[in-house]
C-alpha cells in the first residue's frame, strides 16, 4: 500500500511504551518477562495493542511501537555475527553517557533476517500505511566498541550494507516509509559530512519505499536532558547536517521541534523533503494540548508545505508512562486535525486524490 495524498498526515518517531506483563516500564533496556514461545505470542500482542493505541488515537502512519525490541540499536545489533555480547566494555555514547555496550570481534554479519517476521505481522494487523524503523549505520558504530574494523567508517560502511539488505526485504514485504534513526548524527559533524550521509545513503540503497532518517536530542533521560542544558540558548546542531539531507536521496527527515530551542527557520534547509515535525515533546510528563501541537505546526508551516509536513513525536516514547504516551498520542492527532481544519482537508498545495 502506498500514502494517498493528504496534509498533515501524523505519525510517531517510532516506539512507544511496553506493557508490564513484557518487560518493566519506564526503563531503556528494560529485560524480558517472558521466555521462548510465551515471549514471542506476548510481542505479537504488544503490538496488537500498540497498533489499536495509535489507531484509536487517530495517527494515520503507524508503527509497531518497536515492541519486538529491548532497545533500538542493540535490539537490532544482537542478532548479528562478530558481536561479541559476553564481553561488553564501557563507552562513552554520543560523547555524553557511559553505557556497557559489546565489542565487534570479527566481520560483522547478519544470519538470516531479523525483522521479516516483525514486518509481516505488523503488515497483516493494519490497513494504514506503515512505518519501520531500523538504526542508523553510524548510531550503530557509536553503541559499541570497535576491535576488529579500528575505523568507525569502514564499520559503519558494513553495517550500512547489512542494513541495506534487511530495507529491501522490509520493502518487499510491504512496509511503506522505512526509518533510520541517527541521533549520532547530531553529535558528530564532521562524521557525518565525510562518511555518514554516504552510509545512510548505502543502507537506503535500491528501495522502493518512502526513507527517513531521524535526529533528535534524545529520550527524556537525566544524561540527555542534562546535555541539553550545555547547548545554549539556540540549538544549532541541524544547520550544518540539513544541507547535507537536503542534497542526499533521503525523502523524510524527523526532527525535534516541540519544547526545542531548534530556531524554527532552519526548517526551510530541508526545501524539498518531507519533514517530521517533532510536535510532541518526550521528556516531559505534561501532556500537550492539542492547540500546542496545532501552534508548533503552525510554526513549521512557515517553512514546509502542509502536504510535506508530518506531526510526529520528537523522539520515542518507550521511557514514558503507558497512560501518559497515549494522551500524548490523541494530543498529536487532535492538533494536526485543528490545523487540517484551518486550511481546509485539500488546503495547501495538495492536489487531492489520485
Ligand atoms: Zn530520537
Amino acid at each position: 500500500m502506498r500514502m494517498k495524498p493528504m496534509i498533515l498526515q501524523t505519525t510517531i518517531a517510532g516506539s512507544l511504551p511496553k506493557p508490564a506483563w513484557l518487560a518493566p516500564p519506564r526503563q531503556l533496556w528494560a529485560p524480558w518477562l517472558l521466555q521462548g514461545e510465551a515471549l514471542a505470542e506476548g510481542k505479537r500482542d504488544a503490538v496488537r495493542l500498540a497498533l489499536r493505541e495509535q489507531e484509536r488515537a487517530g495517527i494515520d502512519i503507524v508503527t509497531d511501537g518497536e515492541q519486538t525490541r529491548r532497545h533500538f540499536v542493540t535490539g537490532y545489533m544482537e542478532h548479528l555475527e562478530g558481536v561479541d555480547w559476553e564481553r561488553t566494555v564501557t563507552v562513552r555514547i554520543r560523547n555524553r553517557y557511559d553505557a556497557k555496550v559489546p565489542q565487534v570481534v570479527g566481520p560483522v554479519t547478519r544470519r538470516q533476517p531479523v525483522h521479516a517476521d516483525d514486518a509481516r505481522f505488523l503488515r497483516a494487523q493494519t490497513g494504514r500505511p506503515i512505518k519501520f524503523t531500523l538504526p542508523g549505520p553510524m548510531t550503530m558504530v557509536d553503541t559499541l566498541y570497535d576491535a576488529h574494523y579500528r575505523s568507525r567508517e569502514r564499520l559503519a560502511m558494513a553495517f550500512a550494507a547489512i542494513l541495506n539488505q534487511e530495507a529491501r526485504e522490509l520493502d518487499a514485504l510491504g512496509v511503506d516509509v522505512i526509518q533510520f534513526d541517527e541521533p549520532a548524527f547530531n553529535v558528530y559533524f564532521d562524521e557525518v559530512r565525510d562518511w555518514g550521509v554516504a552510509a545512510l545513503m548505502k543502507a537506503r540503497e535500491g528501495l522502493g519505499c518512502r526513507t527517513a532518517v531521524h535526529i533528535c536530542y534524545g529520550y527524556g533521560i537525566k544524561a540527555n536532558i542534562d546535555w541539553k542544558q550545555t547547548l545554549g540558548d539556540e540549538w544549532r546542531q541541524y544547520e550544518g547536517i540539513f544541507p547535507l539531507l537536503a542534497q542526499s536521496a533521503i525523502d523524510q527527515v524527523s526532527l525535534e521541534c516541540a519544547n526545542s530551542k531548534v530556531p524554527i527557520e532552519l526548517l526551510a534547509l530541508l526545501r524539498g523533503k518531507d519533514v517530521l515535525v517533532g510536535a510532541i515533546d518526550v521528556a516531559t510528563e505534561q501532556v500537550e494540548t492539542p492547540e500546542q501541537v496545532a501552534s508548533t505546526i503552525r510554526a513549521a508551516m512557515k517553512y514546509v508545505a502542509p502536504e510535506k509536513l508530518y506531526p510526529c513525536t520528537n523522539c520515542g516514547m518507550v521511557p514514558l508512562a503507558r497512560e501518559l504516551a497515549a494522551a500524548k498520542l490523541h494530543a498529536l492527532a487532535a492538533g494536526a486535525a485543528i490545523v487540517r481544519r484551518e486550511i481546509g482537508e485539500n488546503g495547501g498545495t495538495a492536489t487531492g486524490s489520485t
